[in-house]
């Protein structure tokens, strides 16, 4: 479960943001992803809870914007939004479909903290 290294780097983050700026607890912590990206938010919830205890960061809710797969057609230039990976254009049907999106690593966009 890649969830635990993904939360523990996170909270590695959210504590060096803490010693510089001073805050003593989170709110919010909003996170991107790619659909793509085989990060299960559920699993990503459980793992925060669990490692998040006795840090600033516990209680803290996570919101999750996740980043749409992308599909680029050599064939007809056109971008496409797709639900996964699929080998052909939905929009000429053209073969040469490359992925452009919807694979980006976990990344914190915004804290609220107190
Ligand atoms: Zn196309």
């Amino acid at each position: 479960m890649h969830e635990l290294s993904l939360t523990q780097s996170l909270l590695d983050v959210v504590e060096d943001y803490a010693r510089r700026d001073g805050f003593s607890r989170v709110n919010v912590l909003k996170l991107s992803f790619g659909r793509l990206s085989c990060i299960d938010p559920g699993a990503l919830e459980f793992a925060f809870d669990i490692q998040s205890r006795g840090t600033k960061a516990e209680g803290a809710r996570l919101e999750f914007d996740i980043r749409p797969a992308v599909l680029y057609c050599m064939n007809c230039k056109q971008e496409s939004l797709s639900e996964g990976f699929q080998a052909l254009c939905p929009l000429c049907g053209g073969e040469d479909v490359l992925l452009a999106g919807g694979t980006e690593e976990l990344k914190l966009l915004e804290m609220d903290v107190d």
